[in-house]
């Protein structure tokens, strides 16, 4: 059984096995949950990221995918990236956003990972609406089938954290 717990704060003070990276497909960095696990994971997590691009990604990782790296400095073993899909006018593929929870809870499992932090993938530079992104993100999580134990959501602010809230009960 997989638990969920929420926390409101910052996903890179986590202490977890494993902390999911909101990337780009370059994976050579970017701003928002990204650039802050490179700022405090310091530079063997982009060196990781360099390796992968010059090998088995060498066009980028494909939205939906996921990739893990060491978590250099973080307060954990490894960190997970996935590259959420771009919310538009038209809308955004609910199923590429899913598949980022269920690609990186995959992912965990390779790497035998009981605990996992995730951030609300897509609700930043990449503009989803937080409601339909949670529900999407808890909804994959639910359904998904993983030996992790505990994944935890780490929202940055208070209404986004209300959001999850209001989906766990
Ligand atoms: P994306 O490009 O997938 O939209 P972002 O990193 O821009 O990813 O934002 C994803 C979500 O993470 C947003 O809700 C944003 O407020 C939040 N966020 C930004 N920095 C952090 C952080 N350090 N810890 C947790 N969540 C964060």
């Amino acid at each position: 059984m997989t638990t969920i717990t929420l926390v409101q704060g910052d996903i890179t003070r986590q202490s977890v096995d494993a902390v999911v990276n909101a990337a780009n497909s370059s994976l050579l960095g970017g701003g928002g949950v990204d650039g802050a696990i490179h700022r405090r994971g310091g530079p063997a997590i982009l060196a990781d990221c360099r390796r992968l691009r010059a090998s088995q990604y060498g066009k980028g990782l494909p939205t939906g995918r996921a990739v893990a790296t060491t978590a250099g400095e973080l307060d954990a073993r490894w960190v997970i990236h996935t590259v959420g899909p771009v919310y538009q006018v038209s809308g955004g593929d609910p199923d590429l956003l899913a598949s980022c929870y269920r690609a990186s809870l995959e992912v965990a499992d390779e790497l035998g990972a009981r605990t996992v932090a995730f951030p609300a993938i897509s609700t930043g530079a990449y503009g989803w609406p937080m409601a339909d992104a949670a529900r999407i993100a808890v909804e994959a999580v639910r359904t998904a089938r993983t030996a992790v134990e505990e994944v935890r959501f780490v929202l940055f602010d208070e209404q986004a954290y209300q959001v999850f809230a209001e989906l766990i009960g």
